[in-house]
């Protein structure tokens, strides 16, 4: 297996810009509460569970920002972008918020077929947005989030655990690219159902700091990134996008995130 290359630099470039855009909006967010935090139930994930407040102006902000980022190339986008301005409402801005949080495909695909809008932009907007509110929830959760026990998704906003680095004492570090919540888990175990015995670890050639491992049993596999040699400390999010040739490599040799676990999350 040798490490395609599949990120062209427009890509690459681009991702950066929205890596910059996310790192600005985290420092802009003003407010927010968590209500319900004492009636959580169910365990984990926490954040769907909960009723965030925040400042949805904020919300509405940084999809316009990101509208006026992708459409700088892109006309399809452009076009969009004057009907999406004329749809969000406040109204429609908190049902997008709420929709975001679990990642719901079918609300967003719907939404894109009425309003005659691609396919991918609604979700794509709506869930890249929430994520600066996820990471500022996930801070204030993490004495609550510790005491919790680790399932196959990030106990804080439910993204299936698919990503993961070799941190600084050189343990598995599970990484969670929307929330940034990160836990340590054992080196050898299958992060979607906990089997040891049947991880398989696929190294990549030329490409000394990635692994991916790998689940006999129940298909589902997770992406290792071994950061310890790294220059720059990069965020999950972006070693994520940067290792997507590790999903190709995965998914080609029949890997995937198993349909079980992808209900469960969303
Ligand atoms: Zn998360
Ligand atoms: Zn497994």
């Amino acid at each position: 297996m040798t490490k395609t290359n599949v990120l062209d630099e427009k890509y690459e470039k681009l991702q950066n810009e929205i890596q910059s855009l996310h790192e600005k909006w985290r420092g802009e967010i003003s407010e927010i509460s968590l209500n319900g935090l004492e009636q959580v139930k169910e365990g984990s994930p926490i954040i769907p569970q909960l009723d965030l407040s925040i400042n949805i102006n904020q919300y509405q902000q940084f999809i316009e920002e990101l509208l006026q980022l992708i459409g700088e190339n892109n006309s399809d986008v452009t076009n969009a972008a004057e009907k999406l301005k004329e749809l969000l409402t406040a109204e429609m801005l908190q049902t997008w918020f709420k929709e975001a949080i679990t990642v719901n495909h079918f609300y967003f695909a719907n939404l894109a077929e009425e309003h005659e809008l691609p396919e991918w932009l609604p979700i794509f907007l709506a869930e890249q947005a929430v994520r600066p509110f996820l990471q500022a929830a996930t801070v204030e959760l993490e004495p609550t989030l510790k005491e919790m026990k680790h399932t196959h998704c990030c106990s804080s906003c439910g993204e299936p655990a698919r990503f993961a680095i070799l941190n600084k004492k050189g343990k598995k570090e599970q990484s969670c690219p929307r929330c940034h919540y990160a836990w340590e888990e054992k080196k050898i175990s299958c992060a979607h159902c906990g089997s040891e015995d049947e991880l398989v670890i696929l190294k990549v050639e030329g490409d000394e700091s990635a692994e991916i491992h790998a689940c006999h049993k129940c298909k589902g596999y997770t992406k290792v990134i071994d950061t310890r040699k790294m220059f720059k400390k990069e965020s999950p999010t972006l070693l994520d996008v940067k290792s997507i040739h590790l999903d190709f490599i995965a998914q080609e040799k029949g890997f995937g995130i198993s349909e079980d676990e992808n209900q469960k999350a969303h």
